[in-house]
Formats: structure tokens, C-alpha cells, sequence
């Protein structure tokens, strides 16, 4: 699932995240509302002509009290150390300006390739006024207008061309997942001990344009992994690396290129807001979904505080109750050995496919359990259940008409399905269609 990544670099108010927007605007299609979810991104799957890529707006990782130097320095560190391919984005506007040649001299230090778009070249006359470009030493300049859409086409076309060859090779009995949440919870100690346990390292992907970030291995009990690296394993020590949005998209990032993932919380401090934000997006995603409470060695114990503390946990992710929670010490290593097994059964039942005959019989059994619902007068009728797809389950329902079909109700058949099969730590997703 390791999609090649594309960012974007420029300098404020160059239209950055107007291009963002642009780009993967096909893919923003259906989101749901989850309270204490930012729906602010700056990191997103987009597809092109068939080529599938994760675009970065290097722009959106903001700091609080940057100034302007360090900000365009450590975007252009950003975009050297996670992208295959960086689109250097300039205005017409303004032509060449001082900070543009400071991004472009930090970019000659990567052997990445960089393309150069100009933007904001609305009209004939702005997109002939792009020569000056030449000189900042990136090749032809692109000219594109993000607002009107026009050159995106070209500049896709150009992306394409640069992408990766071996990005779109799939091995299919790997389990790809990833280790999330926010600095210091334990991440990289649980990688380590992880890998540290289980160390037969796969092949170190040699011959890729990529940096070998991600690390596959096998289990004790012999099943294929493939851990997605996540902020603050690699990166150590960069300037950047403790943001709070850089974690946030390193986070998305791993999500992404995930099968199942582990959101890492702190016993030793509780649940905090940005354990939220990050938790919101892998379910967003429809992720398998892990919650690995660690350093339980710390918190004083009784017979009651894993209850306890799964309670408050329950409380405060309330759309994450299909997530198993395991109690683990990354310290003195207890139940980090369960891990791999907890992701394989998430992956199992990620992945699982239920026949039509089945569903429907399940369909008749909750029809006595519950008669559907009546809206202004009309009752739903529920005629016809498929899965429609797997990694995530996904349901198609056919009604007499999609209106009557109300969260509860869909609720309640989502909990039929996770009462008669196994499909902890997954996420389910029913649509419904009009009957033809
Ligand atoms: P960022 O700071 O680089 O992310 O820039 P934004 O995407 O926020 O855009 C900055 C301003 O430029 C906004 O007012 C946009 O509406 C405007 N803008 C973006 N793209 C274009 C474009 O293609 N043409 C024109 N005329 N304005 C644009
Ligand atoms: P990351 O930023 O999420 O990757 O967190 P680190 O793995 O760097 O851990 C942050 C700090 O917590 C370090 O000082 C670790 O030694 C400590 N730590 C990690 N796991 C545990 C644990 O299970 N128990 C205790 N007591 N400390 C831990």
C-alpha cells in the first residue's frame, strides 16, 4: 500500500493550498462528522491518470511563532525528506522574488526531482510572462492557474512522469501497519522493541528512489509485516519533528499506507485533545484500529484501573468502539509479544467477506427483532444486503428510499453484523441505495 509521495513548496499566498485543494478535490468525497475531528489537511491521497499518490501542503505546517526564514527552511526539509517528487510552486504576480531563490537554493541540495509551476497565470498574456522563472534553475516553469484549473492537467501529466516505476507493486500477504499518536507516548520505543523482538528484517528495498522507511519483517508465528514509519521515529532531531502539525500529517501519511493501525496513548498522562485528532483519522480512513494504552508500568494499580481507564477511554472515542485496547509496557516489554497476533486477527476481519445468502438471512432475523423505522408516515423497507467490498466492510443496503434510512437504523444493523461475525477493530460502512 506505499504510495509515493508528492509536496508542495512555495512561499505564502503562492496558491499552495489552492492547488492542494485542487488536486485532490475528487477524492474529498463522503466524510462523516466526528465531534473533536479538525478537518483541516494538509496531507491527502490523490490519483491522477490512474497513478495514485499522497500529496503534502508543505504550507499547513505552520509554527506558532515562526519566522518566516525557518518556516520556508523547514518546508523545504519536509518536502527533501518525505516526498519522491516536489512540485516548487512560484506566482506570476509578484514574478521572482527574494524568497523564491531562497527555496530554490535549499532545493538544489536534493536529488529529488523538482518541478517548477508558476501560478496564478489566469489569462494568455500571465502564462506567455513566465521566462523569468527560467532563471531560478528548475527547468521549463509550468504556468497554472489553481483558481481556474487551468495547466493542473499538464503539471498531473509532469508528476506522473516522475513518480516512482516500482510504487504501484502490492504484496498482498504483507500486513501493512503503523504505530501512531502524539510525541511521547512511546512510539519508537514499542518499534524498537518490536523489531528488536522480532528482527528478521525482510530486504531493505534496495534500487527504489525511496528512502527505506518503511521495514518489513515476520513474526515469531511466521506472518509477513510491513511497519509504516511515523513522525518521531526517523526523523529525530529535526527542527520540525515536534510540531504539532508535522506529527498530525506524518500521522496521516502512515494512515494512509496502513492496513491496521496502532494509536499509542500515555497511561502516565491520559487522553489529550491531539490524541483525538490523529484517532479521527484513522477511523476517518476506515482503518483497522488498535488502542495500545502504554507505559501501564507507570500508573499505581488496583483490580479496577484497566476497567477504569477503558471506561474513560470508551467515553472519549465513542465512534471507536470497535477498536480492541491493549495494556502494554514498552519499558519491560509486557504484552508487546500480543501484538503482532492482535494485528493480524484486525486484518483478518478487515479483509473478511461475507456471502449475500448470509447477510440476508441476517436481514429477516433483525426485521423481528426491530421493525424498521416510520418517517412522516412511510416505513423503511429493507429489501436486499451485499458487501460491496472489503478493507473496509462495506455494505450496500437496498431500500424502498435511502431518506428513511436514519443513522439509528443503520446503527443497529451495523451492531447486528458486528454481533454475528468477527469484526473487531474494524470499522463498517453501510450505504444505502433506492431499490430500481
Ligand atoms: P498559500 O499560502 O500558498 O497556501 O496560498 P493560498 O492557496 O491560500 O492562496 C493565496 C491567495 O491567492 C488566495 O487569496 C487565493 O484565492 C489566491 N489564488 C490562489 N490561486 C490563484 C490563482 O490561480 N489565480 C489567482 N488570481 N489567485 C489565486
Ligand atoms: P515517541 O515520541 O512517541 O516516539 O516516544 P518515545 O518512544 O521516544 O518515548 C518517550 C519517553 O517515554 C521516553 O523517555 C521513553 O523512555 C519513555 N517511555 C516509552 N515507553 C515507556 C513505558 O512503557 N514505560 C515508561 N515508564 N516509560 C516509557
Amino acid at each position: 500500500m506505499a504510495l509515493p509521495v508528492v509536496a508542495i513548496v512555495g512561499r505564502p499566498n503562492v496558491g499552495k493550498s489552492t492547488l492542494f485543494n485542487r488536486i485532490i478535490n475528487q477524492r474529498l468525497a463522503i466524510v462523516e462528522d466526528l465531534p473533536g475531528v479538525t478537518r483541516d489537511r494538509n496531507y491527502a491521497p490523490a490519483e491522477w491518470m490512474g497513478h495514485k499518490f499522497d500529496l503534502i501542503d508543505t504550507g499547513g505546517i505552520t509554527w506558532e511563532d515562526g519566522k518566516i526564514e525557518e518556516e520556508i527552511r523547514a518546508q523545504a526539509e519536509i518536502a527533501i525528506d518525505e516526498a519522491d517528487v516536489i512540485v516548487f510552486l512560484t506566482s506570476v504576480d509578484n514574478h521572482v522574488t527574494d524568497l523564491d531563490e531562497r527555496i530554490a537554493k535549499l532545493l538544489y541540495r536534493t536529488k529529488k526531482p523538482v518541478i517548477l509551476a508558476v501560478n496564478k497565470a489566469d489569462n494568455p498574456e500571465q502564462r506567455q510572462d513566465i521566462y523569468d522563472f527560467y532563471s531560478l534553475g528548475f527547468g521549463d516553469p509550468i504556468p497554472i492557474s489553481g483558481s481556474h484549473g487551468t495547466g493542473i492537467g499538464d503539471l498531473l501529466d509532469e508528476i506522473n512522469a516522475h513518480l516512482p516505476k516500482d510504487a504501484d507493486q502490492v504484496d498482498d500477504d504483507t500486513i501493512a501497519f503503523s504505530v501512531i499518536g502524539r510525541p511521547n507516548v512511546g512510539k519508537s520505543s514499542i518499534v524498537n522493541k518490536l523489531l528488536g523482538e522480532d528482527r528478521v528484517i525482510v530486504a531493505n528495498q534496495e534500487g527504489t528512489t525511496r528512502d527505506a522507511i518503511d521495514t518489513p519483517f515476520i513474526s515469531k508465528a511466521g506472518d509477513k509485516f510491513r511497519l509504516i514509519d511515523t513522525a518521531g521515529i526517523r526523523r529525530r532531531g529535526k527542527v520540525y519533528e515536534k510540531t504539532e502539525k508535522y506529527s498530525v500529517m506524518r500521522a496521516q501519511g502512515a494512515i494512509e499506507r496502513s492496513d491496521v493501525v496502532l494509536l499509542v496513548l500515555d497511561a502516565s498522562t491520559g487522553i489529550r485533545e491531539q490524541d483525538k485528532h490523529v484517532a479521527g483519522y484513522a477511523h476517518e480512513a476506515g482503518r483497522g484500529i488498535i488502542i495500545v494504552v502504554n507505559k501501564w508500568d507507570l500508573p499505581k494499580k488496583d483490580s479496577q484501573s484497566a476497567k477504569d481507564f477503558e471506561r474513560v477511554i470508551r467515553q472519549e472515542f465513542q465512534y471507536l468502539d470497535y477498536a480492541p485496547i491493549l495494556f502494554v509496557s514498552a519499558k519491560t516489554g509486557q504484552r508487546l509479544d500480543q501484538i503482532p497476533e492482535l494485528v493480524k486477527r484486525v486484518y483478518k476481519n478487515l479483509t473478511q467477506r461475507i456471502q449475500s445468502s448470509v447477510l440476508n438471512d441476517l436481514l429477516i432475523e433483525a426485521s423481528k427483532l426491530v421493525p424498521t423505522p416510520m418517517v412522516r408516515g412511510k416505513r423503511l423497507r429493507v429489501y436486499y444486503m451485499t458487501q460491496v467490498k472489503s478493507n473496509p466492510p462495506t455494505f450496500v443496503v437496498f431500500v424502498n428510499d435511502p431518506e428513511l434510512m436514519h443513522f439509528s437504523y443503520q446503527r443497529f444493523l451495523t451492531n447486528q453484523l458486528r454481533q454475528n461475525f468477527d469484526f473487531e477493530g474494524t470499522p463498517i460502512k453501510i450505504i444505502a441505495r433506492k431499490r430500481k
